[in-house]
Parts: structure tokens; sequence; C-alpha cells
């Protein structure tokens, strides 16, 4: 079903024409409400009004991730804090975090783009959906939240863990539909499977996953351990949250944008330049609605490519494919975003350690596993009552990744000069999972 049937297939003409009309007018707030914005136009060299066609968005200024880091918490927001009725916010300590805000308008738009990510998935307000995506700071579980109240569906805020009871729930409640990152899906599936539960047996008709890379083999295991349709949900928080592009029901290949919201481009990560639709490259994001948190040319650093052939559901908007890499040295562990910069942030506050470690993440049966080997000083090695302030360290580092990453890594102190050094640097990050 098509939630917003006019603004869903609108010819690819008048998508355009409504982004050209729609952005012109993002510039000239922006440029008058946002110092950081005012500072990056002008050194470009271009007016709000020099815009006047998409031939003119290479134009623009890209936004980084480091731009929106040195304008932590509020620098980049459009309005006042009087208009801003949630925040959300990533993982990692000041500096390394970011923030995002939302109007009550940027509320109902969120809403209103889940809800039509929900209808493309098939569901109505005939349907119990299990909402398996964290709540709180991370945007996966309240956007997810406010779309199935949208279109009347019940929803049941199970947020993550409760492994147990989300079995029982699943079994109790009969849900026909369930969201989630996938592999916590799998780990669902894993965990019923051991306790005797007949997964494929469950209402569940259709599953929505999304929040961290997931191939086609994945999907497929999904499928076959719930007896369901698995569909790909794709967003971040930056933008907005999910709900930026989702896989239709009948197309099955690849994932709308909702163009009527966003402006999607491809460059090239090296020299940012404009690569032509279809070819491989980073994704760019440009808001045309938002009004507490605009962005321009936001470089998400995800890999994609753009699928422009009409899709059979009778969707207008273009669409991306599944997402399995990235242009920079983010990792995805549990659906968290974790920068090895916030592991180092962490480490370098703790006293007694040196700078050199190496995070090694791995699968643990469905779900993420994470060890991070430290070197520790050679004073706190030879120093007397060593072994215990070696045993302190490690829970400070165990206490400190939970509370400001969220992640949970098996710690391991090491002695001074045994993290393997190749041609003199780090492999500071080991990532042994595959997409
Ligand atoms: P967050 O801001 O925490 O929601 O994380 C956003 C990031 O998660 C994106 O930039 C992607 O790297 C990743 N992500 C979100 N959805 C998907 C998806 N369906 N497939 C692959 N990666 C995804
Ligand atoms: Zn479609």
């Amino acid at each position: 079903m098509i939630y917003n049937e006019e603004f869903e297939t609108l010819p690819r003409e008048a998508i355009r024409a409504l982004q050209v009309k729609r952005l012109q007018g993002v510039l000239q707030r922006v440029y008058h409400t946002v110092g950081y914005y005012k500072k990056a136009f002008d050194a470009a060299g271009i007016k709000p009004d020099d815009f006047q066609a998409m031939a003119d968005m290479h134009r623009l200024p890209f936004t980084n991730r480091k731009d929106l880091r040195e304008n932590y918490p509020f620098g980049l927001f459009a309005v006042p804090m009087s208009s801003i009725v949630r925040l959300h916010a990533s993982s990692g300590t000041s500096g390394v975090s970011t923030v995002f805000g939302y109007t009550r308008h940027d509320i109902d738009i969120w809403s209103e783009l889940m809800a039509r990510s929900l209808a493309a998935a098939g569901l109505t307000k005939n349907d119990i959906v299990h909402n398996a995506y964290g709540y709180g700071l991370f945007t996966g579980g309240l956007g997810l939240h406010y779309g199935a109240e949208k279109i009347g569906a019940s929803v049941i805020p199970m947020s993550g863990g409760n492994t147990k009871r989300q079995i029982m729930i699943l079994q109790d409640f009969g849900p026909t539909a369930i969201c989630s990152t996938p592999s916590y899906a799998l780990h669902l599936a894993e965990e019923g499977k051991a306790q005797g539960v007949d997964m494929k047996s469950l209402k569940l008709r259709v599953g929505i996953f999304g929040a961290e890379p997931w191939s086609k083999a994945i999907c497929a295991e999904i499928e076959q351990a719930f007896s369901i349709t698995a569909l790909n949900i794709f967003g971040l928080s930056e933008v907005m949250g999910p709900g930026i592009a989702m896989e239709c029901l009948e197309g099955r290949n690849g994932m709308h944008v909702f163009e009527d919201h966003f402006i999607v481009e491809t460059i090239n990560p090296a020299t940012g330049e404009i690569l032509p639709e279809g070819e491989e490259g980073e994704l760019v994001f440009t808001t045309l609605t938002k009004e507490a948190f605009p962005l321009i040319r936001y470089r998400s650093g995800d890999i994609s490519r753009l699928i422009t052939e009409p899709c059979r559901c009778g969707r207008s908007h273009i669409r991306m494919e599944r997402v399995v890499k990235r242009s920079d040295d983010m990792l995805i562990i549990r659906g968290i975003n974790v920068f090895p910069s916030q592991v180092e942030a962490i480490l370098v506050a703790i006293e007694g350690l040196e700078p050199h470690y190496q995070l090694i993440v791995d699968k643990a049966g469905a779900l993420d596993s994470v060890e991070l080997q430290v070197e520790v000083s050679e004073k706190i090695f030879s120093e007397s009552g060593g072994v215990k302030d070696l045993q302190n360290i490690e829970r400070r580092i165990v206490k400190d990744m939970k509370d400001y990453l969220g992640i949970s890594p098996r710690v391991k102190l090491v002695e001074p000069n045994t993290l393997q050094r190749q041609a003199g640097a780090f492999k500071k990050v080991i990532d042994k999972r595959k997409f």
C-alpha cells in the first residue's frame, strides 16, 4: 500500500521541481539563522540565491561529521530551544558525540515517513508490531514507534535486550511484524530454537530490519528462520533517523529514498565529485523540510548505488542499494556507531594506559562481540600493587566503554610494546565480520 499516493508517485520532473523549490527556501533559512552555514557559504563564495537548479548542487559546500562535532551540542540548530520538542544523540564523550533536535513539525514529518515505510511493508492498523529497536537517545526505537502508531497499528515497545521475555511476547501477543537490527533478529531465532520454540509458527508475517549492514544471505537466513518477508530500512540520525529510505514489498530491490523530503547524491569520496546516477559512491543527503536541524549535503560515509529504473510498486522515488561498505573508519557494533577516535578518547582519559590499543570485532553467534586489547604503561607494570591497579584499570575501561559508547568489550591489558605493529603503525581495528 502507498501511504501518501500524491507525493510517493510524483512524476520525476515534478520531484525535481519540488526539490529545487524546497531547497531554495532551506538555503535562505540556514544562511540567515545558522552561523556555521553563513560562514561555509561565504567561504565557498555562494549566496542562497545562486541556487537555481539541481545543476547548481555541486556549488554548495558539504557538511561533515566533523562540523557536527565542532558545533556540539546545539550549534547547528536553526530554531530556538523553545521550538525543540525532542533531542536525540549519538554515543560518545563530549566532542566526539553529535546531537539532533526536532520541532513538533519535524516529528510529524518523521512519523509520516515511518508510516510510509511501514505501509511499504504492507502494514496497516490491523497489524501488531513488535518493536525491538532500542528506545532512548538512539533514533531507532522512537522513530519506528511513532510511525507504527501513525498507521494505527498496535505497537509493542519492546526495545532491545531481555531476549527470553521477547520470545515469550512473540508467542503470547502474536505480533504480525517485527522490527529490529538484523543481527538481533537472528539472535532471537537462535535463542528461540534453543528453547524449543518453533519460530516459524509465530504469527509474524514481515520484518523490518536496519541500523547496521546486512547481506542478502543474512536476509535469506532471517526469512527462513521466522518464515517471514524481511525488508530493509535505512536512515541516519544526523539526517533524521530511520525512514529516510525503505524497501518495498513489490520491488525487493533497493530502498526508495523519500525524495520529497531529501535530496540524495552519490559522490566520489576521494574527490567529492558528483557521480552519474547508478555509479557506486558515498551517499550525500540534503534535508528539504527539517526545521530544527537542516543539513546541507551531509556526507553520510555510506557507500551505495542509486537505482533509477522505475519500480513495479508505482512509487517514483529513486532507490538506493543495500549499504554494506563505508568510506570512513566508522564501525557499527550491535547497531551502535563506533569510531576508533571515540575509543581513543576514553582510553586517554585513563591514567596508566598507553595510547596503543587494538579493537577486535567478531561474531559470537548472531551478535557482535568485541575484544579490546590495551597496552599498559611500564610504570604500572613494574610497580608493586600492580595487579590490583591492573584490575581497576580494566574495570574502568569496561565501565566507560559501556557508559559512553554503549558497548561491552572483553578487555585485555597487555604489556607495553606487545601489540603487533605493522610497518611501524598499528592496525587499531580488526573486523572479522562478513557482511
Ligand atoms: P544511526 O545514526 O545510529 O541510526 O546510524 C546510521 C548508520 O547506520 C548509517 O549511516 C549506516 O551506516 C547504518 N545503517 C542504517 N541503516 C542501515 C541499513 N539498512 N543497512 C546498512 N547500514 C545501515
Ligand atoms: Zn518500489
